[in-house]
């Protein structure tokens, strides 16, 4: 199996401000920042901090449901952000990978007709990405481990009754 693709916390700071640095000398301005929970509330945040915006909305959107293994296609979960709000709007849509890109279609297509501008920012793209995102930090063909999903959630300790 190829090596995977290591994103640390102290790195991921790097990344985001590398990242905001490439849109701001892009001469972009967004008025909304778009994350895609969950793993682009940490970018959308990161973003919004260092571009100065302080308009953020959230889409969720299931499509993972392990290790290279994804359900048929992505699906929108509720909230779904209203159409009026993002009405003619510039949109940064904000995640955290863009890699077979069906993800961000959906949500740029959802975009798409109804503000005034809408590109994507993500630390990493894929080669078989079918959207080519605007902004990226890095592009990368292996399997990324994030600092957010690395470890499995957190246990409560203490709680266990053991057997004598
Ligand atoms: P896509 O729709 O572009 O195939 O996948 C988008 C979402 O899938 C990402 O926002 C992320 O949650 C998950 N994902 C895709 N590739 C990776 C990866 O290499 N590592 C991790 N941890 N998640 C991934």
């Amino acid at each position: 199996a190829p090596e995977r693709e290591t994103l640390t916390y102290p790195l991921f700071g790097t990344a985001v401000r590398e990242l905001a640095q490439s849109i701001a000398d892009d001469g972009f301005e967004p008025d909304i920042i778009l994350s895609i929970a969950r793993g682009g509330l940490f970018v959308a945040g990161a973003l919004g901090y260092a571009l100065d915006v302080k308009n953020l909305h959230v889409m969720n959107v299931a499509f993972y449901t392990g290790v290279g293994t994804t359900l048929d296609m992505p699906v929108v979960l509720p909230p779904v952000p209203n159409a009026i709000d993002l009405r003619e709007k510039k949109v940064l849509v904000a995640d955290d990978v863009a890699d077979t890109g069906r993800t961000l279609k959906l949500v740029h297509d959802f975009c798409a007709g109804n503000v005034a501008d809408v590109r994507c920012a993500v630390i990493y793209e894929k080669p078989q990405s079918l959207v080519r995102c605007d902004y990226v930090w890095k592009h990368t063909d292996r399997w990324i481990n994030f600092p957010w999903s690395t470890l499995p959630p957190v246990v409560r300790r203490g709680g266990q009754v053991l057997d004598a």
